[in-house]
């Protein structure tokens, strides 16, 4: 038993362990290479766990965290564990090596799906190492629930209704949409500034005991339908770099200028 029984609103949190978003990808041999870099909980994650986390607080709530990962994906859910988060699951097996975003999606849809009862289901919108940016979707699509994909905030949440309301930060601006719950909704980095993990969080995260979910254990098996064979860098530009002189800032913006009208930029 994940949740607690009393909980009014049950909701699930997606996270991944990622490259330290500073560190310096290159491509190499085929396969990206991010040196020795720590790994991180998703930056965007991080949003999606302050989202699932002030529903929690607002709607008397329950929040479980899942990852897909190796035993490192650990330290993504103990960071949701200190943030606030009430469990963390791992679902971790060797046939999810070279898993590809629909297999991914299938064994969160599964693992929610035995969770039981969800209301909710937060993403962040990217996972910063590979940004396909689909898995939300593809993991609604297999619920059968709504997606509610680039949420800006949630304008209003009934859970004995069942209904939700939000705003989706979209290029023209802003986007009002409800649904019915259960749904999956991604979120976007407006939504509220992630809160430090509390020392007690820490704590207690430093100490839990994560469960580890095998495919078996989820009574799924998955079949990875995309491949990678090869990354590669993109070509190298060539750059050349003038430096622009002139006796006065008019006269060295009136040769920009012409060289800007030259190349034909503007
Ligand atoms: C070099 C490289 C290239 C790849 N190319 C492709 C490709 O072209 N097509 C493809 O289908 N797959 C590809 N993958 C695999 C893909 O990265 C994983 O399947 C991944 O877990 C899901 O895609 P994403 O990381 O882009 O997630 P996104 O869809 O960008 O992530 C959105 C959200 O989904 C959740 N989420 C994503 N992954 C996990 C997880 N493991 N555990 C818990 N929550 C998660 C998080 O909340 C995240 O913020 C590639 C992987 C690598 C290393």
């Amino acid at each position: 038993m994940f949740f607690l029984k009393e909980a009014a609103l049950k909701i699930v949190v997606c996270v991944k362990q990622v490259p330290d978003s500073a560190a310096k990808v290159v491509a190499e041999n085929g396969r990206p290479n991010w040196g020795d870099a720590p790994l991180v909980i998703n930056p965007w994650d991080e949003y999606a766990v302050e989202a699932a986390l002030l529903q929690k607080e607002a709607h008397d709530g329950d929040v479980v965290a899942i990852s897909i990962g190796g035993e490192n994906a650990k330290e993504a859910l103990k960071h949701a564990l200190a943030m606030g988060a009430s469990e963390a699951i791992l679902i971790s097996d060797a046939a999810l090596a070279q898993a590809d975003s629909q297999a991914v999606a299938e064994v969160l849809a599964a693992a929610i799906r035995k969770l039981g009862g969800v209301d909710l289901a937060f993403f962040g919108r990217q996972a910063i190492d590979s940004d396909t940016g689909v898995t939300p979707a593809q993991t609604a699509r297999l619920l059968g629930w709504p997606v509610l994909s680039l949420v800006a905030s949630i304008a209003g949440l009934d859970p004995a209704g069942k209904t939700i309301k939000v705003e989706r930060s979209i290029e023209e601006g802003r986007q009002s949409v409800t649904a019915r719950l259960p749904a999956v909704v991604s979120v976007v980095k407006d939504f509220a500034e992630p809160r430090y993990p509390s020392f007690m969080g820490i704590r207690k995260a430093s100490r839990a005991n994560i469960p580890i979910w095998s495919l078996a254990d989820l009574g799924v098996s998955v079949h990875v339908r995309n491949t990678w064979p090869e990354v590669f860098n993109p070509p190298a530009r060539a750059v050349v770099t003038e430096m622009i002189s002139g006796g006065s800032p008019k006269e060295i913006a009136e040769k920009l200028a012409e060289k800007i009208f030259a190349e034909k930029v503007l």
